[in-house]
């Protein structure tokens, strides 16, 4: 028996072959006699278990463990618990120490869950799994192992990605027609191309906001459906924050108008917006970032249409703000505001605060899904504060480029990310 990490955790290694236990040949009472619980446990789960100590030394591998790792205890225990199960992503790629979770959990005093990573067997075939890890702690609070507990999951992600397979392919398919019909309802309504009563205008109003409605429903199924399976493809190029919103801006007031809300641009708060040349004059800093111009619109232009519809009267600010390492932008609203319990779900997939603004506004809950999706392609980070009656902000931080590195990938030298084209 070998104590790890404190009294009360002990384990014991080294297991007889597999038994067979069932009702029949061992009934439940003898199996105490002949085995401890915990072995008929580690024996006989469908999970694999892999106990590794705070060097990331295997200590114990499951018979289901050796089943999906390909490995056998004898060859396994006591080498680096990282070759044994090896860890790889989507795209088939090894992980560094510190984005590992099996190291991470070394690090850790929670647990940590992952159901995107792929175990590389020993005979190199990769098997979807779910993986559990569980750090044990010692009566001074310090890590000295950790459990892991994995599943192969093959068949719920192939079930999974059949899923996203057909909403990708049905609403690619639907979004075409419903654009013709929003296209031909447009040109109903333009009073240059066609003559129709008062009555009838009425009707093809809302047949045209309900398509509109439709196709954008349509649009963000496709978007979040490839943000989730990490094809959403973009175009990156330098971009320069100020100029970029300060140009949205523009357009954007002339929406707001129409709810006669007020839109403003500002630039500040930052100790570098103030800093002067040596004559005296003032600087305009370059907020420059690396992204798609329309990603980052998409991001906005979503971001603000909420806030329109949120708010019923005052101002949405859009403001820019940095320091060396980053960029800030934000957009501020005056209307409803998100009650706390919420806030912190908003950027989950079809997620709506459930309230009288909400059931009588129309929305899928998506829109910020996308938006995080697109800010964490780019590195980068969205959040929300918001009060009830008084307002949100939600704020987003890039990484900054120095003016050097945005002229450095501006260069027709520089070798760049291959360009692809949107999915649109
Ligand atoms: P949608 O607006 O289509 O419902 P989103 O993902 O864009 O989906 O937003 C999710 C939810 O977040 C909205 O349904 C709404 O409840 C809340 N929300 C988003 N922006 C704001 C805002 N500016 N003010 C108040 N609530 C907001």
């Amino acid at each position: 028996m070998i104590n790890i990490g404190g009294p009360k955790s002990f384990i014991m290694f080294g297991f007889n072959k597999k038994k067979k236990i069932d009702s029949q040949s061992a009934p439940a009472g003898d199996l105490a006699m002949d085995q401890k619980p915990f072995e008929i446990i580690i024996q006989n789960i469908e999970d694999g278990v892999v106990l590794f100590d705070s060097q990331g030394t295997l200590k114990l591998l499951s018979p289901s463990a050796e089943k999906i790792t390909g490995w056998n205890t004898k060859d396994a225990v006591g080498i680096n618990v990282k070759q044994v199960v090896q860890l790889v992503n989507g795209k088939g790629e090894a992980y560094a120490d510190a984005d590992n979770p099996l190291m991470k959990i070394l690090k850790s005093n929670n647990p940590i869950r992952d159901n995107e990573d792929y175990i590389m067997s020993r005979s190199k075939s990769q098997v979807a799994v779910s993986l559990s890890l569980s750090p044990i702690i010692n009566e001074a609070g310090a890590t000295t192992a950790a459990v892991a507990v994995f599943r192969d999951v093959t068949q719920e992600r192939a079930q999974d990605q059949q899923r996203k397979d057909f909403v990708s392919t049905a609403s690619h398919e639907m979004r075409t027609p419903v654009a013709e019909i929003e296209g031909y309802l447009s040109l109903a309504l333009n009073e240059k191309v066609a003559t129709i009563d008062e009555k009838a205008r009425g009707f093809i109003d809302k047949a045209y906001a309900s398509t509109r409605h439709l196709g954008k429903l349509f649009q963000d199924l496709l978007t979040s459906t490839r943000a989730e399976d990490g094809s959403l493809v973009d175009n990156p190029v330098v971009i320069d924050m100020g100029e970029t919103l300060e140009k949205l801006t523009d357009g954007l007031k002339i929406i707001g108008q129409k709810k006669n809300l007020l839109t403003e641009f500002v630039i500040g708060s930052s100790t570098l917006i103030n800093a002067t040349s040596e004559n005296g004059q003032m600087l305009k800093p370059f907020y420059y970032v690396y992204a798609d111009p329309e990603r980052i619109e998409q991001v906005i232009n979503n971001i603000y249409d909420n806030a329109m519809k949120y708010t019923n009267q005052g101002k949405i600010t859009i403001g820019l703000t940095g320091n060396d390492k980053v960029v800030q932008f934000y957009i501020k609203d005056t209307g409803v505001g998100i009650p706390e319990g919420d806030a912190s779900h908003l950027f989950q997939k079809f997620y709506r605060v459930d309230s009288t603004a909400t059931r009588t506004i129309g929305g899928s809950g998506l829109g910020l899904f996308i938006c995080k999706k697109i800010i964490e392609l780019y590195k980068g980070r969205i959040w929300v504060e918001s009060e009830v009656d008084k307002g949100s902000t939600f704020f987003i931080n890039l990484p900054r480029l120095s003016s050097q590195q945005a002229a450095d990938l501006n260069s027709p030298n520089t070798i760049k990310p291959t360009a692809k084209p949107l999915d649109k």
